[in-house]
């Protein structure tokens, strides 16, 4: 049994008193959700990590910090404007975003930048959450699971077998990513299955265990339907993640 697990990435949005204020407004109605079995992350930008986390710490735990990016060098040195593997661990992250599609297609992060990244959050006991999807005009070439295949293909090689379920994926369609379009139930399925299949291929035991999130205009109207597909365990959320529909998200994730 996986256990779904809920990541909101705040991107570059918010602002000391604004994270205050959502903070406020969100972590009661999450508390008050009753018996919640999801695992929650909040990944806000890198600058308030410590700030966020020190509010999160005071939940017991309950609520995951994670940031949205790490560098590809562990340790110390001469990487002007990066952040290691140790310094997110050092202000309480327990979860890191890699390869979201801003990343690749903004910053050029390449599939081997994402493996590296990948190799040193693992080894640093971080959980990573690996993002994959295709750009639109590769689903109307009809290119949707070649390119998650290459992408995937960087990330289990970067994967020891046995770390495997220590990794989360999540199947992102570029199209649908603060759109306002989503991905039918259907079709996340079909690629969410796409990839437990890939992943089976190295590991049939683990790849019953990793969990697979869908993100991509997740909002509290449609997260239930998606969420009900048997290979989706939960959602990456970006934008419904800046409000209190948030909950609500969660709330959907739980009841499956
Ligand atoms: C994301 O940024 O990972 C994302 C899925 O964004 P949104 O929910 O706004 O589409």
């Amino acid at each position: 049994m996986r256990q779904a697990m809920v990541a909101g990435n705040w991107k570059m949005h918010g602002l000391h008193a604004r994270n205050e204020e959502l903070l406020a407004a969100l972590l009661p109605s999450l508390q008050a959700l009753p018996d919640r079995d999801v695992e929650v992350v909040v990944c806000p930008p890198s600058i308030y990590l410590e700030s966020v986390g020190r509010v999160l710490a005071a939940l017991d735990g309950d609520i995951h910090l994670g940031a949205q990016n790490v560098c590809s060098q562990a340790g110390q040195g001469a990487y002007t404007g990066e952040v290691s593997v140790e310094m997110l661990r050092d202000v309480g992250c327990t979860h890191v975003i890699l390869g979201h599609s801003e990343r690749r297609t903004l910053f050029a992060e390449t599939d081997e930048a994402v493996a590296d990244k990948l190799r040193v959050a693992l080894a640093a006991g971080l959980t990573p959450i690996v993002c994959v999807g295709e750009q639109l005009a590769e689903r109307e070439a009809g290119e949707t699971e070649a390119v998650v295949e290459r992408q995937l293909t960087a990330v289990l090689a970067a994967c020891p077998s046995d770390q495997l379920a220590n990794m989360v994926l999540a199947y992102e369609p570029v199209w649908a990513i603060g759109t306002g379009l989503t991905a039918t139930p259907d079709q996340a399925q079909e690629v969410h299955q796409f990839i437990r299949t890939r992943i089976a291929r190295v590991d049939a035991t683990m790849a019953g265990l990793v969990r697979i999130l869908y993100g991509g205009s997740v909002k509290a109207a449609n997260a239930k339907e998606l969420f009900a597909m048997p290979d989706v365990d939960g959602g990456l959320i970006g934008g419904a993640s800046l409000t209190t529909e948030f909950t609500a998200i969660v709330a959907a994730a739980g009841a499956h």
